[in-house]
């Protein structure tokens, strides 16, 4: 079998994401095996899922402002910001809780829902930052790795 690119070089290795063969030369182009097609398309849903986690904070964060800012400046500074990190640190109590709460009843239900929230909050504010610094990262190089390849440079 022949590369996709290069019909006179051998394929080593298929891409992992549509299984195309690859010669050496285009799995050593990037550092996930995948052809141009899959890499631009990774990039594609790599940079929309990185910004629209960026707007949910941005939102949250305006919304825990406007709540704070009733009683000072630097309380509407904290709400908005621990609002801003619940979806992240929500996410990362999902992975850590069984689903015993189908069984519960809807009190129990209540509760659970108000102490998931204290605990997301907690964790989220310990997660924003890191959070932020990576998804504003991810658009970067999703922005230079498509700019590479427009430019064949890579
Ligand atoms: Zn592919
Ligand atoms: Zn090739």
């Amino acid at each position: 079998m022949k590369c996709y690119m290069h019909n006179d070089l051998d394929v080593i290795v298929q891409c992992h994401g549509c299984g195309k063969g690859l010669c050496k030369e285009c799995a050593d182009r990037f550092e996930a095996i995948l052809c141009e097609q899959c890499l631009l398309s990774n990039n594609v849903s790599a940079k929309s899922s990185a910004k629209k986690s960026l707007i949910i904070a941005g939102v949250l964060f305006i919304l825990g402002f406007n709540f704070g800012l009733s009683s000072s400046f630097m309380a509407a500074v904290i709400w908005g910001y621990i609002l801003a990190g619940v979806p992240l640190g929500w996410k990362a109590v999902n992975k850590i809780t069984p689903n015993f709460i189908l069984i519960l009843p809807i009190m129990g239900w209540v509760i659970f829902f108000v102490y998931k929230f204290v605990v997301s909050a907690a964790i989220g504010i310990f997660m924003t930052p890191f959070h932020i610094k990576r998804m504003i990262n991810e658009i970067k190089i999703s922005k230079t790795t498509n700019e590479q390849v427009a430019a064949g440079k890579m």
